[in-house]
């Protein structure tokens, strides 16, 4: 074996064993900000052999005091993050599998990001996609690890469909929107995006090398600031849960997604296109050329229009900085994306 894994060897509850294990393993991170991005370091540095990381969005100065994968030039380039990431652990341990996708997770895609994988966990922002993935898990019995941090406050929990309390059973209904505090209107500190990282990287080892009794089955929560700690266990799923119990996959047989969806406190709206599309970003930089200064790489365009920047990816979506009124960043689109 080799030994860049000795001392995780030495470590009894893995052993050879278990290293191979995570060698054969498969990942899917959804969301690669700062929870995803302190998950796919650890998951690579400990030879979890494939990783499949799904992201939307791109690197921004802003996110450089807390997602660690990510450097200076990644986000003078823009680069898109499930990009940066697949970059950066090729440095990191050359001979793990690292499937990037630069796209939005949502009840069209969903299921297929969680075809054929171990283990999904849980780097998103929002409850619109945490709530989703609990259904596509349950539906399918696969194992996701629930995970958030905001101000100097996080959480986590395990989901084991059928075996233990899904994220429904605890949290009934999704929180409406901006009801919560967010870590573009709260802030949020680095250390407790470690915290709440290296829990749930904690489960994901112990359940990739087959030692379940060693979950902490609980509904854990920390303050890093407040020094505080608790630990609510759980028990039975809630036969009464509508997804679990009752399985009705209320966010998974919504109709089609929103065309369009404010990006939680960073005044920026995604629109996504009607139908899925794949943009020649060449083309449409040479069209906007006349125009704009276009700023193209090979997975994402993006110019200034007055006080707005437009962020189109190869997948027809953009994201339009500036504003936060869908109608506004609609009619951007149609002005020079078209539908
Ligand atoms: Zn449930």
């Amino acid at each position: 074996m080799n030994e860049r894994y000795s001392r995780q060897i030495l470590f009894r509850e893995i052993g050879p064993d278990g290293q191979q294990r995570l060698l054969n393993s498969h990942v899917l991170l959804v969301g690669c900000g700062a929870l995803g991005a302190a998950q796919a370091e650890m998951l690579a540095r400990a030879g979890v052999g494939h990783l499949r990381i799904v992201d939307r969005d791109f690197v921004e100065f802003t996110n450089l005091q807390r997602q660690t994968l990510f450097k200076e030039s990644d986000a003078a380039e823009r680069l898109p993050k499930a990009i940066a990431a697949k970059i950066r652990i090729s440095e990191i341990n050359s001979e793990i599998n690292v499937d990037a996708i630069v796209a939005d997770v949502n009840n069209s895609n969903i299921e297929q990001l969680i075809d054929g994988v171990d283990l999904v966990i849980d780097g998103t922002d929002n409850f619109q996609v945490r709530y989703l993935l609990n259904d596509a898990c349950v539906k399918n019995g696969v194992t996701w690890i629930y995970g958030a941090a905001v101000s100097s406050y996080g959480t986590t929990m395990t989901i084991i469909p059928g075996e233990t309390p899904c994220l429904r059973c605890i949290f009934n209904e999704m929180p409406d929107a901006g009801s919560s505090p967010t870590c573009d209107t709260a802030g949020v500190i680095m250390p407790i995006i470690a915290t709440v990282a290296a829990a749930q990287v904690s489960e994901a080892l112990k359940i990739l090398v087959g030692d379940t009794d060693s979950l902490h089955r609980s509904l854990m929560q920390f303050d890093v600031w407040a020094n505080d700690r608790q630990r609510i266990k759980l028990d039975k799923p809630n036969p009464d849960c509508k997804c679990c119990g009752q399985h009705i996959y209320e966010f998974l047989d919504a109709d089609a997604q929103e065309f369009a969806a404010v990006l939680c406190g960073r005044n920026a709206v995604q629109i996504a296109p009607p139908k899925p599309t794949e943009i020649d970003l060449v083309s449409m930089a040479e069209r906007l050329r006349s125009i704009a200064d276009v700023k193209q790489n090979e997975y994402l365009l993006r110019f200034i229009s007055d006080e707005n920047e437009l962020t189109v990816f190869r997948d027809g979506r953009a994201i339009v900085k500036g504003t936060d009124d869908i109608s506004a960043a609609r009619s951007l689109y149609a002005k020079y994306i078209g539908t």
